[in-house]
């Protein structure tokens, strides 16, 4: 729950904890970064700091009432707004700004976190402004979001905002050995593949398909390249099969041309991002030009943008395999 339980976002551990200290706390941030960066788990940790009556160099002390109170969730003092459904409407920003007009019970303050911010809609964002315009002594508003520019201007302009960085992948692994038990080259492709996202990759780690559909991906691009249009309805069922977790496929198709890139140009055995499977990536690589696999990367690249701006899923999946069954 308290700071000392965070990995990596050192800096802005530093300035959030040494503000609470130098009594310099602000009344509105924004958390901003990718999801599973860990903006609402700082985020609650800098709550429970905030209302802790005797904080300690990490975080709240554990043993007050306002501290057991939020560790089971209770402290009246502390109030979380989520979507429910797609959007945060305007009755959810209405409702917190009742609660906030109550003085806090058991701290000096009163923490409002909102998460995914950018799930306000435009009318609930202007009904938030009021207040952020003239929050009330105690009031401590966090927002967090994966998307800023949803946010309006003028919200923005009235918080101080913090821009999460990524963990490095040494962080990550600090993590995913600490909370689950993983074989060591799974981990290693994991890891990689997280690209420094720590929520991404306990996701991941937690997850039963991750691993087999990695394999089952790998396989298939093996056989795009070896095997003939006959296989076409074959090698098709897998993506259907595989709809929703299409971004993951798409995903480890490009990690592993990138891969076989590598492996080509001569690059070394530990830039491979599928480092466990090395001896598969090197005999793979001979089936391929450089060229050829720039070409499959591009033409990956376009079927991911074509199904994010919903083109039929179908088409979008036939075409790519033709043009990567091409020479
Ligand atoms: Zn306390």
């Amino acid at each position: 729950m308290d700071f000392s339980s965070i990995t990596g976002q050192k800096e802005i551990v530093g300035r959030l904890k040494s503000s609470i200290k130098q009594n310099e706390v602000r009344h509105a941030y924004i958390f901003s970064g990718p999801k599973g960066i860990g903006k609402k788990t700082v985020a609650k940790a800098f709550a429970y700091m905030l209302l802790c009556s005797r904080p300690g160099e990490d975080g709240g002390c554990g043993k007050c009432l306002s501290c057991r109170l939020f560790t089971g969730n209770t402290n009246p003092d502390f109030y979380i707004i989520e979507s429910r459904g797609t959007s945060i409407a305007v009755d959810d920003i209405r409702n917190m700004q009742n609660d906030i007009a109550v003085k806090p019970l058991y701290s000096n303050r009163k923490v409002y976190l909102i998460v995914d911010g950018e799930k306000m809609t435009v009318q609930a964002q202007n009904c938030l402004l009021k207040t952020l315009e003239e929050p009330p002594a105690y009031g401590v508003i966090i927002l967090t979001t994966s998307n800023y520019n949803a946010l309006l201007d003028t919200v923005c302009s009235r918080c101080t905002k913090y821009a999460f960085v990524k963990n490095t992948n040494e962080e990550v692994r600090q993590v995913l050995e600490s909370k689950i038990c993983k074989s060591g080259d799974e981990l290693d492709f994991i890891i990689q593949y997280a690209d420094g996202i720590i929520g991404t990759a306990l996701d991941l780690a937690l997850s039963d398909e991750f691993i087999p559909l990695r394999e089952k991906t790998v396989d298939i691009l093996l056989r795009l390249a070896t095997e003939g249009q006959e296989k076409f309805f074959e090698i098709c069922g897998f993506y259907m099969e595989n709809k929703d977790s299409i971004d993951k496929v798409l995903d480890i198709m490009l990690l592993t041309y990138r891969d076989l890139v590598v492996s080509l140009a001569g690059g070394k055995e530990n830039m491979l991002i599928n480092s466990d499977k090395k001896n598969k990536i090197i005999s793979m690589a001979e089936k391929f030009t450089l060229e050829k696999l720039l070409k499959n990367i591009e033409i990956v690249e376009f079927t991911r943008r074509s199904i994010k701006q919903n083109a039929n899923f179908q088409l979008a999946i036939e075409t790519m395999i033709i043009r990567l069954q091409e020479d």
